[in-house]
């Protein structure tokens, strides 16, 4: 039989999770691979707005952020289905970035460093038996005594392990789909807009270059009652916000097509499944709405990062390994993802929308509260 090669940690998926992992393990002088399905760099499906707690951690990591002359965010303007405007202070407040950008500027600090990084590698399974990993890709099988699960908020794994999320009827927690432009927009720098809509939010804030990322969330069943068409959702459904109107119609739109992506949900999963330790989306996935997503992605990062050392210089046993992640991962983000669920079920109705911004407004403890527990501090 053919012997395989084997590593100290094998990551699965190549995004902010995935390469923030591997970057981390190679400092140390761990074997790391990584797969990725696709080929850097591309774009994804995501609003590119970053809570600012991930700084000091990408900078860490190599990523010459104060170089790269990205737009902060301060401020949130959020209207409702209607168009009526409401304005909130972020207290620690954002960048922006497209994902084409950063995502591949890690990949390259990554591959600088010393990660073995197999692009177009579709991982097909991840096998545990007798202390060690068998992962198969399109392109190789390898060996790991590690494995990461840093594949992103669904993926063909998720279908074969059977995953609970995967097997969840419709309901105002999933079935959600994103769709997202790169746009050029007049707008304040230091500004991001969340504009509501029936069932839905589109996001636009700026990134790189002066370009604006334009963002939304909707449920599948808004794009089924148009015909499955995006430009008639957008028609039919969007454009009733005078607002999104007004953006849709001056903006120059920088692709020919949007991108889109489906299944999107929020449920509940589980941080460690078959050995294998479950990183950013794969772990949990908070509403975009809060914004924070990505920081969460990189936070766990480091966190599994911490444990995954202690197991490889046998100062803990696997199983150890596994429950302090699974509890380290709860004890910072538990909460905040039980809050983005509660707000995300209050977004997308006209009346629940618009109650929820006004006592927002007039109550702003209230707003104060409800940013910082969608939040963390800078780690
Ligand atoms: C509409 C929308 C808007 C959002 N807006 C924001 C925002 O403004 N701010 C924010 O912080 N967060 C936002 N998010 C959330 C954010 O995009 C995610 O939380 C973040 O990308 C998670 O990173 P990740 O590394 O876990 O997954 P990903 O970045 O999705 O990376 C997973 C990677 O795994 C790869 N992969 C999947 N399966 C396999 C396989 N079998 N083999 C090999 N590779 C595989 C994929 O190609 C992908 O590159 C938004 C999300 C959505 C849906």
């Amino acid at each position: 039989m053919k012997e395989h090669k084997r590593y100290d940690i094998a990551i699965i998926g190549g995004g902010l999770a995935g390469l923030c992992l591997a970057i981390q393990c190679v400092e140390k002088h761990y074997n790391v691979i990584l797969f990725e399905k696709e080929e850097y760099p591309f774009h994804k499906v995501c609003g590119e707005y970053i809570s600012l707690e991930s700084w000091d951690f990408l900078q860490t990591l190599g990523v010459p952020l104060p170089e790269l002359n990205l737009p902060i965010i301060k401020t949130l303007q959020v209207t409702d289905a209607k168009g009526e405007a409401y304005t909130f202070n972020l207290p620690l407040g954002g960048f922006g970035v497209s994902r084409f950008s950063l995502d591949s500027l890690l990949y390259h600090i990554a591959l600088t460093k010393g990660v073995e990084i197999c692009t177009n590698s579709k991982v097909n399974s991840i096998e545990y038996n007798n202390e060690e990993f068998t992962i198969c890709s399109l392109k190789k099988t390898v060996r790991a005594k590690v494995a990461a699960g840093t594949f992103g908020k669904r993926s063909n794994l998720d279908i074969k392990w059977n995953r609970t999320f995967t097997r969840q009827k419709p309901n105002s927690l999933n079935n959600y789909i994103g769709i997202k432009y790169h746009v050029r927009y007049n707008h304040p720098t230091d500004h991001i807009y969340l504009h509501n809509f029936y069932k839905g939010y589109c996001g636009i804030s700026k990134i790189e270059e002066d370009k604006s990322c334009l963002c939304y969330l909707t449920t599948a069943q808004n794009l089924k009652n148009c015909g499955n068409s995006v430009s008639e959702m957008e028609r039919q459904v969007l454009y009733k916000n005078p607002l999104l109107k007004e953006i849709f119609d001056s903006a120059e739109f920088l692709y020919e097509e949007p991108l889109a992506i489906s299944q999107i949900s929020f449920d509940k999963k589980l941080q460690v499944e078959n050995h294998v330790l479950m990183l950013g989306d794969a772990a949990g996935m908070i509403s975009p709405l809060c914004g924070n997503g990505m920081s969460m992605a990189m936070h766990s990062a480091k966190l599994a990062f911490e444990k995954i050392h202690l197991f490889l210089i046998n100062s803990i046993s696997r199983r150890q390994m596994e429950k302090d992640y699974s509890e380290t991962w709860k004890r910072h983000f538990f909460k905040r993802l039980w809050m983005g669920r509660n707000v995300q079920k209050l977004f997308g109705g006209e009346v629940s929308t618009s109650l929820f911004l006004k006592s927002m407004h007039s109550f702003p403890l209230l707003s104060s509260l409800v940013i910082r527990s969608t939040h963390g501090q800078p780690f």
